[in-house]
């Protein structure tokens, strides 16, 4: 049995693993797809302290590394079930399963969709959640990015060194992502910020995107020839087939203490998972580090 069961090969995960693993437990991590989660697609990454300029994918890396040097399991499978055995937890995977003393859940977000008819089907064929996985794809053609997030910056900033133009549609008349990148990005000749729009249609030809049917602040409806369409509106929890072990908000994320700990002795929660105002790098890596003490406590207590 191992002491630690980590949900979720994210920042928080790898450092609630780095913690657990330096004071002496037997630590394994699940990630049902990327080491280091979402931040693997953070073409650059400039505020986390340190290091000033790093890509995601390196910074995942390095994670992976160190947490591997310090004798972690790691497994590639997707957990599907938690349920209480004596003296700890059964831990279903889509391949098989493990049991643990403790679990933390560093389980994420998903992709949030604008819930538009045909976006699925178009998902791979013009519509992606990735710029730096697909940016290349769109090399010299004209493309759109939704949102105004940080997440929407960063893809915009990526894709605008690639692609002919690309067109930022914000739904509000301001940007919510850091000033430093919205001001790095209206410097960019290739990008058109469109403020006050949202798309209300896709436009499709052989089963490819070709445009989006947009609408401006004043209703006005128009249409903007693309070939892809980068969506980037924000981020919910992933994390639904846990929610009777720990409290969630009314959004669904998990509802936990300083220490990660929920309502399930045992079971404690960590990262862009966890009910929090602030879902940032260096957030999850603190919350990643607190939960680890707070379950490595609660064992030792035990
Ligand atoms: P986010 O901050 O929640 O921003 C989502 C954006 O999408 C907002 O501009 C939102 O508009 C817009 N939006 C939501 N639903 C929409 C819809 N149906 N149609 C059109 N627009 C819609 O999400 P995110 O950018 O993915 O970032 C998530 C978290 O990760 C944030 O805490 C962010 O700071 C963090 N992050 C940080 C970095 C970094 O390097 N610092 C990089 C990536 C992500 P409204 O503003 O009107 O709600």
């Amino acid at each position: 049995m191992y002491d630690i069961i980590v949900v979720g090969g994210g920042p928080a995960g790898l450092t609630a693993a780095i913690y657990a693993a330096r004071a002496g437990k037997r630590t394994l991590v699940l990630e049902k797809e990327s080491i280091g989660g979402q931040i693997v697609n953070s073409p650059l990454v400039e505020n986390y302290p340190a290091l000033p300029h790093i890509s995601g994918a390196e910074l995942a890396n390095s994670m992976y590394e160190q947490v591997c040097a310090l004798n972690v399991e790691v497994g590639s499978e997707e957990v599907t079930g938690l349920s209480a055995i004596p003296g700890g937890y059964a831990v279903a995977t889509d391949i098989g399963g493990y049991e643990g003393r403790a679990v933390v859940l560093a389980t994420g977000v998903r992709h949030r969709q604008l819930g538009l008819p045909g976006e699925d089907e178009l998902v791979g064929s013009g519509i992606s959640y990735c710029a730096v996985c697909d940016g290349a794809f769109y090399e010299g053609r004209d493309v759109a990015v939704v949102g105004g997030g940080d997440t929407a910056l960063q893809d915009a900033l990526f894709l605008s060194n690639i692609c002919r133009k690309v067109t930022v549609l914000v739904r509000r008349d301001r940007f919510r992502g850091e000033a430093k990148l919205a001001e790095k990005l209206r410097e960019r000749a290739n990008v058109e910020i469109l403020f006050g729009h949202t798309v209300e249609a896709f436009e499709t030809r052989d089963g490819l995107l070709c445009g989006l049917t947009v609408k401006n602040a004043e209703n006005a409806l128009r249409s903007l020839a693309v070939d892809g369409l980068f969506l980037a509106v924000g981020q919910e929890p992933a994390g639904a087939a846990f929610a009777n072990l720990a409290d969630t908000d009314a959004a669904g994320y998990f509802a936990a203490g300083e220490g990660g700990e929920t309502k399930t002795p045992g079971v404690f929660v960590a990262g862009d998972c966890r009910a929090k105002k602030v879902r940032q790098l260096t957030t999850a890596v603190g919350d990643g580090a607190a939960a680890a003490l707070g379950v490595c406590d609660w064992l030792d207590a035990l």
